[in-house]
């Protein structure tokens, strides 16, 4: 009996994490969805059109019934093209309009109810001349494969399809031989709708999470490739790509860009004095007060070791030297408070303008010649150099 519980038990948390894992990408499902129906949809009402166009075209009734038959045909492709028309000219005005989750769902809904009836209506029909049950195997293979719907809601479909084709076959089919061959054909058309239906849900499904772990690995692979991981700043390789881009834009006549290259002052003394680990929180606060200083202003990297580079797009030069130096005053006025040490510290800084026709590493030199005055200078100053020399 315990055997029989932890057996159920299992059962039921496979259901559970598998009704997890189905609403996880029933959202993206849709849209996939939508983005066949978009094809879908035109493509039945061009079929309509054919089948219309060969009956008039090659076949005259030579009986009543003949008649009847055709006519029905001629009327129910033609309603369906009416309709294949007005859904694809709704799907074009929802795609401009950004459709929601609930629309496009209302509408898959409500193509696979007219695939369904379009479907069952001509095999009735059919069944005034012919045995044929061919337009039923379409059906169940195209919602199958077009409308790709969860496990339980794809059963339900199907047996909607199942029931509604056994009651119409009773009602059209008067011979009973055809009548049982026509019902167990149909019974064996939805079995493989719906395991067309199944499988290609488990593909899709499979297809999103992988695509989903892929897109996670990358913005891990992406964090450890581009920031430092110990201010949590860009570093040189991700800010080179800024600069990259901000070259470009220069090309713009009448907009300037400016580097600061920051360096802490005698800050082996510092590691000497307090250890690495409370040097390592110094870099870290420093960090943070320069993001808090350049805001959206520019984009501040970690060069490595102790220095700090900072691009100002679009910032002239003037501006850029005011921006430095309220850096500069502000580090210096600011205590470190790290495990009870107060540590002050003071930082050099080289400014020059990104000249629009340089390679980024001319800018660099000037930026580094920069900061080697100041250091010189006595440190705790900012000095710049416009021309390349
Ligand atoms: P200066 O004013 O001339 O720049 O003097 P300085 O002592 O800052 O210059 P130096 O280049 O001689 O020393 C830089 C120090 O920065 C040496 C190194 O131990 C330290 N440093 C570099 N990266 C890190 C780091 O990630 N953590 C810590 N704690 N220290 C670092
Ligand atoms: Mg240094
Ligand atoms: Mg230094």
């Amino acid at each position: 009996m315990s055997h029989l519980n932890s057996h159920l038990k299992k059962i039921k948390l496979h259901f559970s994490k598998e009704k997890k894992l189905n609403q996880s990408v029933e959202d993206e499902m849709i849209a996939k969805n939508a983005s066949r129906l978009v094809v879908l949809i035109p493509a039945i009402g061009v079929v309509n059109l054919a089948h219309i166009f060969y009956f008039i075209i090659n076949f005259t009734p030579t009986t009543l019934l003949e008649e009847k038959w055709v006519t029905g045909i001629v009327f129910i492709h033609a309603v369906s093209a009416v309709i294949a028309l007005i859904l694809t000219l709704t799907f074009i005005h929802i795609n401009k309009k950004k459709a929601t989750y609930l629309h496009l769902k209302i509408i898959e809904n409500f193509v696979a109810l007219f695939i369904l009836i379009l479907g069952i209506s001509l095999v009735s029909v059919d069944q005034y001349v012919t045995t044929n049950i061919t337009p039923f195997l379409v059906v169940c293979t195209v919602l199958g494969l077009f409308i790709i719907k969860r496990p339980l809601a794809a059963i339900l479909q199907y047996a909607v399809a199942l029931i509604s084709f056994f009651v119409l076959m009773t009602i059209f089919q008067t011979e009973p031989a055809i009548l049982a061959t026509n019902q167990l054909n149909g019974i064996t058309f939805v079995a493989i709708g719906l395991c067309i239906s199944l499988l290609s849900w488990h593909s899709g499904r499979s297809a999103i999470l992988q695509q989903r772990k892929i897109t996670e690995q990358h913005h891990k692979l992406e964090e450890i490739a581009y920031y430092d991981h110990l201010t949590g700043l860009i570093n040189r390789w991700k800010w080179l790509q800024y600069v990259d881009v901000e070259l470009e834009k220069n090309y713009f006549p009448g907009k300037e860009s400016c580097i600061l290259l920051l360096d802490i002052d005698f800050f082996k003394q510092v590691n000497d004095q307090y250890g690495h680990p409370i040097g390592d929180q110094v870099l870290k606060q420093l960090a943070q007060i320069l993001k808090n200083e350049v805001g959206s202003q520019g984009d501040t990297a970690r060069w490595g070791g102790e220095e700090f580079i900072i691009l100002l797009p679009g910032v002239s030069l003037s501006k850029s030297i005011a921006i430095g130096e309220q850096i500069r005053q502000r580090i210096a006025q600011t205590p470190f408070n790290i495990e009870n040490h107060q540590i002050h510290i003071t930082v050099s800084l080289g400014a020059t303008l990104l000249e629009h026709d340089s390679d980024f590493m001319d800018a660099y030199k000037r930026a580094d010649q920069a900061l080697y005055i100041a250091k010189n200078n006595g440190r705790n100053r900012l000095e710049y150099i416009v021309d390349p020399a």
